[in-house]
């Protein structure tokens, strides 16, 4: 199965695309954790990223383009892929479309998870994040802990600096004015699964799975 995720940051596209793959046995691309692991390994592509995302702007199209061109064609993708953060500007729409005729893909779904702006903006100021295995949690919840409930590393606990309310604002304003796009250019060829994301996790999980299974099954 195939699967474009699509929404604006903080509307839990990173957790819902970590369980879908585990249930669905399929790879999980995330442009977002792909850049900051190339952070990390301070590679050239991670030195030129750094800044760009602290900024809450976007990479340049053509190094995305090329990241998911590679990542696609690698053979764990054959019988399905869940894509997290890509395309999120027409130019990268456009150059997927291409690339899913050119490796004659022509069936896949399109979920949009969907979330008021100021729960948005809530759920990012309170996240951290795990350094070691990427997961996401809210600071609440792991509030005087210092282990990973997930991969159980201690001391893995960072705050994104991308998830500071300036860089939030910027970067629910680049989303409005040029990710959104997106979902109106893939809406004119492709049925899109629209969710209400404001409910729990487990809750968001089963709608996704029962509208991906009654579709499966029309
Ligand atoms: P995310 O974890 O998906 O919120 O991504 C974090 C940051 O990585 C974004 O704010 C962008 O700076 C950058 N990024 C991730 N995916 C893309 C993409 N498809 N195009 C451009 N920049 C991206």
């Amino acid at each position: 199965m195939r699967i474009i995720l699509f929404g604006s940051p903080g509307v839990g596209k990173g957790t819902q695309a970590k369980i879908l793959s585990t249930q669905l046995s399929i790879p999980h691309i995330s442009t977002g954790d792909i850049l900051r692991e190339a952070v990390i390994q301070q590679t050239s592509l991670g030195m030129k990223a750094k800044e760009i995302m602290d900024a809450g702007e976007l990479v340049p199209d053509e190094v995305m383009v090329g990241i998911i061109k590679d990542r696609l064609s690698n053979p764990d993708c054959h019988k399905g892929f869940i894509l997290d953060g890509f395309p999120r500007t027409i130019k990268q729409a456009e150059a997927l479309n291409k690339l899913f005729i050119e490796l004659r893909i022509n069936d896949f779904f399109l979920i949009s998870l969907e979330v008021n702006e100021d729960e948005i903006i809530r759920r990012l100021t309170n996240r951290r994040a795990c350094k070691v295995c990427n997961n996401i949690f809210n600071y609440h919840d792991i509030e005087g802990s210092d282990t990973c409930p997930s991969c159980g590393s201690v001391n893995s606990f960072y705050h994104r600096d991308d998830d500071r309310e300036d860089v939030i604002r910027k970067r629910l304003s680049v989303f409005q004015s040029t990710t959104k796009p997106v979902l109106e250019y893939f809406a004119d060829k492709q049925y899109v699964i629209r969710i209400d994301a404001l409910e729990t996790i487990d809750n968001v999980t089963a709608t996704i799975v029962k509208r991906l299974t009654e579709l499966k099954v029309n």
